[in-house]
């Protein structure tokens, strides 16, 4: 069952709120807008019972009831709002690209949640190192600004593109396209996109080699379209298996008006 979140998981979110609110936010605003940036699925948007709540907003309620933002010092509770405070600001800046990232690369509800949790979790607060898929998936991508998030990107492209490659080629894992076979060695040679299933993340002193081979796991090879229609509803990336049946599906209906052509 998806969802199921807790408190730990709406630390960096919501200190992100307050900080775009010049520091304080009331609590309705506070589960409207973490509602819009995290999208809650499964358990966490069932009604519960007797309440005219869901799960999710019952959560975002506990932060306040259960102190959870003054033991940890990164937000006070006055007059109906949550205010940052200097620690929260440094907890949010000290996370603030990985924030971005999770939030930005449409990874699914349970692994933002997990990921935010693992944030809060990790006893000594490591600066941490995250690969974004829109920085690589595209040879010429590179519109990102840190150079040193590109590179990390880059490694791992170029890693993943040598594993995936058999007998010199690269297909799309659900329709199988290649790029070289159509558009010919000259123009489609190496071409493919690489799709990112989980986040994926490195803490600074992890041995980058090891981070590869684990994230590699969670990568796809995948043609433009096929990237594209998984990603196409924005808030929830479709499953490559998922794809993979509506491909084999829909490519068989397809083919019969070819095989027997009305006139
Ligand atoms: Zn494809
Ligand atoms: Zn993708």
């Amino acid at each position: 069952m998806e969802g199921r979140i807790t408190e730990a998981a709406l630390v960096l979110p919501a200190l992100y709120l307050m900080s775009l609110h010049d520091g304080k936010i009331g609590t309705s605003d506070l589960i409207k807008e973490l509602t819009d940036i995290m999208h809650p699925r499964g358990e966490d948007v069932q009604i519960l019972d007797n309440r005219r709540d869901t799960r999710f907003s019952q959560i975002v309620r506990n932060l306040k009831s259960h102190n959870t933002f003054n033991r940890n010092g990164f937000a006070d509770y006055e007059d109906g709002c949550f205010q940052i405070t200097k620690a929260g600001q440094e907890h949010l800046e000290a996370n603030r690209e990985v924030l971005n990232y999770l939030l930005d690369n449409n990874f699914s509800y349970k692994d933002i949640t997990d990921s935010f949790v693992k944030i809060e979790t990790t006893k000594k607060q490591k600066k941490i190192e995250v690969f974004d898929e829109e920085a690589w998936i595209n040879e010429g991508g590179k519109k990102e600004t840190k150079t040193a998030r590109y590179d990390r990107s880059a490694r791992l492209r170029d890693y993943a593109r040598e594993k995936f490659t058999i007998d010199g080629q690269i297909c799309c894992t659900c329709c199988r396209f290649n790029f070289n076979k159509f558009y010919g060695q000259e123009l489609g040679r190496d071409y493919i996109e690489i799709h990112h299933i989980k986040p994926i993340f490195k803490y600074e002193d992890e041995d980058m080699e090891k981070t590869l081979k684990e994230a590699l796991k969670n990568l796809v090879p995948l043609c433009s379209n096929c990237h594209s229609m998984i990603h196409r509803n924005r808030k929830e990336p479709l499953d490559v298996e998922t794809l993979k049946e509506i491909i084999e599906n829909t490519s068989m209906k397809n083919t019969i008006p070819i095989a027997n052509p009305i006139i």
